[in-house]
């Protein structure tokens, strides 16, 4: 298994301390991994710092060559990805070889793409005698922070417009999930000029924080939880870096009496609990209109309960593990503490699988209430809760009374009803009639504590740039 790192276009092994890497299906240490010593972020940022300014000088096409590269790699080692990537996350093997990878490779060509395509204002003359003209130039070294959910998918994310922009960055992935990083550092050492990229491995406090708090840092990309994202903002705001915040999410998803409710349920049964509902966009806080409510509560407990969990390895397998023993026992009391409320009724799941791996029954929670904390917090599990609903000002109003505001969906027939109510969803994403859909062309992102910029599409490559005036006296 490769675990060396990447700085400075060599791979090396860490100098820190090690760290276990688990197989969450079955409990087992796969690997243990030593961390990036202080000297080696060092030696990273260092790095990449000094590369700037020849890969911010490379011509964009070339650039992307070396990106379209990087994309074909990936699809020629997508089996040994996925395999890595669902024995250290636990998700359905296939699942990953089918939906991730090529999405994964699709981010890397659209952004080579994107680097050859940035726009600007015509450029004028705006004060006689002068002519004014946009630049959007790379910032400089981006210190990119990865989470466990998505590992492969939230590095492409993160690496592709950085790199595509002109900029140099150092990623740390998740110490939870570094393998299929690490792996990618393999598959890129002899891609980039040195520097360029540099994969670090190790965890937040000793590894991330030296990195996000580097002098010669720029920006700092972070995908990952709330309360990370504040402890980076905070950190960072002596500095004056920018930063670039993905953050949680508990996404409303309102479903009115005339939606077609068969497809809403299969549509929640697929959106519910993708990679085990550990998915920022996860379509977990229902709301029901009362015409269909006991219809739809039944239908989708009676889907959900179908939904089969197992080892990554089986085909049947539709729903993996949780990511940790402490992530299983966080989204247990969170089910524990549901069920404790006189008003809420377990329609299916409510309880952890026994056995090795840490497994969560698939969940639906009825007749929950706007206040309750299963409603209002973001458990990244397999857990629904459902609300019911009067009318559309209702529905909007508990859709909106939330911290989050990274994604939503609406499911109606009344594309007046869907237009008016998407107008006014504080979300960075509403759907119509579906939920989870992502491409690259078009940006993700959220509102509120979900946090501020772009993935994906021509936004977020302008995220990780800097617009520029340059005038000339004629
Ligand atoms: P986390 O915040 O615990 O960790 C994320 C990353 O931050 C890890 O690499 C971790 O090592 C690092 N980190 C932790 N403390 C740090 C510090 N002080 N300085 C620098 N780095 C530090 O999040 P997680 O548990 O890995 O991921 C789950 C969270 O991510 C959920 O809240 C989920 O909603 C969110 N998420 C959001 C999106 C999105 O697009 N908005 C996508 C995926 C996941």
């Amino acid at each position: 298994m490769q675990t060396q790192m990447l700085i400075n276009g060599q791979l090396v092994e860490g100098l820190g301390s090690p760290y276990a890497v688990y197989n969450p299906s079955e409990g087992t240490v796969l690997v243990k991994i030593p961390e990036a010593s202080k000297e080696q972020v060092d030696a990273a940022v260092i790095a990449a710092d000094q590369a700037f300014e020849s890969w911010s000088q490379t011509p964009p096409k070339d650039r992307a060559r070396l990106l379209l590269t990087l994309a074909e790699r990936i699809e020629a080692k997508a089996e040994s990805l996925a395999r890595l990537e669902s024995q250290n996350c636990g998700k359905p093997f296939q699942a990953t070889l089918d939906d991730e990878i090529p999405a994964i490779a699709d981010v890397f060509r659209y952004f080579a793409g994107a680097s050859r395509c940035l726009t600007g204002s015509a450029g004028g003359e705006y004060l006689p005698g002068h002519t004014s003209m946009i630049r959007r130039d790379p910032l400089g070294v981006v210190a990119s922070i990865a989470p466990w959910n998505y590992p492969l998918m939230m590095l492409a994310w993160k690496l592709a417009p950085a790199l595509a922009a002109g900029n140099c960055v150092v990623l740390k992935p998740s110490e939870q999930t570094p393998l299929t990083a690490l792996e990618l550092a393999r598959l890129m050492v002899d891609l980039f000029p040195a520097g360029v990229v540099n994969i670090l491995s190790g965890c937040g406090p000793s590894v991330g924080e030296p990195l996000v708090n580097h002098p010669k840092v720029r920006m700092v990309s972070l995908t990952g939880s709330i309360a990370t994202g504040s402890k980076i903002i905070a950190s960072t705001a002596s500095s004056v870096k920018r930063t670039h915040m993905e953050l949680g999410g508990k996404a409303p998803v309102l479903i009115f009496d005339d939606a077609d409710i068969d497809d809403a349920v299969e549509g929640i049964r697929a959106f519910g609990f993708y990679n085990a509902g550990q998915d920022c966009t996860a379509a977990c806080r229902l709301y029901v209109q009362d015409g269909v409510y006991d219809a739809f509560v039944s239908k989708l407990g009676e889907a959900v309960a179908t939904l089969r969990h197992g080892l990554q390895d089986d085909p049947e397998t539709e729903l993996g593990p949780l990511i940790t023993f402490d992530h299983l026992q966080r989204v247990e009391g969170f089910v524990e503490r549901a069920k404790a409320l006189p008003h809420i009724r377990v329609v299916t799941g409510g309880k952890r699988v026994e056995g090795a791996g840490f497994f969560f029954e698939p969940t639906v929670l009825a007749d929950a209430r706007q206040e309750d904390e299963i409603v209002q917090r973001e458990v990244f599990g397999p857990v629904v809760s459902i609300t019911r609903f009067s009318d559309e000002a209702q529905a909007l109003a508990y859709a909106n009374d939330s911290d989050y505001g990274l994604a939503s969906s609406i499911w109606t027939k009344d594309i007046g009803r869907a237009n008016r109510l998407a107008s006014r969803l504080q979300y960075g994403c509403t759907w119509v009639n579906t939920h989870f859909m992502l491409v690259s062309e078009m940006p993700h992102g959220g509102m509120k504590q979900s946090g501020f910029g772009k993935d994906m599409s021509m936004y977020g490559l302008e995220d990780y740039t800097c617009v520029r005036h340059v005038m000339f006296k004629h």
